[in-house]
């Protein structure tokens, strides 16, 4: 039987592009978000539609998703994936460092739950992933407006569950630690990162992409009425 579609934002690095490869592998058709398409097409996945979409604009990631399921059916998951990470001193931090993480990380994930919660409420199935991360539990040395994001990923999706749920829809959260990618490639406070570089060094690096993909395929695809509720995933040394 074919596999149903999956929906991925953030697909151009990092944990999302790990994560189109292991759903790919596992045979599912998928739908990939992000605005560097060149970068998503270069994966070379079959049975793959690549759509350069910034997940801030709600209506382009709704036709997104519907152009997509016109070619494979129903969106059986969606990841949303997509976020940045502006980490800095709150006090010198230029304020639209902390608009572009609300707007991507918070607004952009209610864009991806717009798109797909309806359609999979009324088919009874579905799962949503929503990407936390370990800030999203705890608060960190500058992390102040992305723990902000993180720890509303946690909150709304507690709720989302309580309203899905009973419909068999699944709302699943992964909250990763240190996963090497280019997450903090934007970050402008160089103190900043330098202490988190050094803290990286300390715990012996950050731990492949690959793992958080295979983490979310293994929830994935534990049968409909069984829900992983959260993954915390880290380095082992990764001790805070
Ligand atoms: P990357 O920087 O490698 O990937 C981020 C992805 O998000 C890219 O594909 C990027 O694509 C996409 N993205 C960013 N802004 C937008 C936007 N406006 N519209 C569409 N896509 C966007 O980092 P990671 O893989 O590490 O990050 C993925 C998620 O994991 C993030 O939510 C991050 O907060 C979370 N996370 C990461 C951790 C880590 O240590 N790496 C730890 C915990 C959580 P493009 O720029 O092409 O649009």
């Amino acid at each position: 039987m074919d596999k149903p579609l999956v929906v991925i934002t953030g697909a151009s690095s990092g944990i999302g592009a790990a994560t189109a490869e292991a759903f790919s592998r596992a045979g599912h058709p998928l739908l990939l978000l992000a605005r560097r398409v060149d970068r998503m097409e270069s994966l070379g996945l079959p049975k793959t539609i690549c759509r350069k979409v910034d997940v801030r604009d709600r209506k382009a990631v709704k036709e997104a998703i519907v152009n997509a399921e016109a070619q494979y059916g129903p969106t059986d998951c969606l990841f949303n994936n997509a976020g940045i990470a502006r980490l800095g001193n709150i006090i010198h931090q230029d304020p639209q460092e902390w608009d572009e993480q609300i707007d991507i990380n918070v607004n952009g994930v209610m864009n991806g739950v717009h798109a797909v919660m309806e359609g999979m409420v009324e088919r009874k199935r579905g799962t949503i992933v929503n990407m936390s991360s370990i800030a999203g539990r705890k608060v960190y040395p500058d992390h102040t407006v992305y723990c902000g994001t993180k720890y509303f990923i946690h909150g709304m999706s507690d709720s989302l569950r309580q309203h899905l749920a009973p419909h068999d829809v699944r709302v699943i959260v992964i909250s990763p630690g240190v996963i090497e990618t280019e997450v903090l490639d934007g970050v402008t406070d160089r103190k900043t990162l330098a202490d988190y570089k050094a803290n990286k060094v300390k715990m012996g690096g950050g731990i492949s992409a690959d793992h958080v993909a295979d983490s979310v395929l293994f929830a994935y695809q534990m049968p409909q009425n069984v829900l992983i509720q959260e993954i915390c995933i880290t380095p082992t040394r990764q001790e805070h």
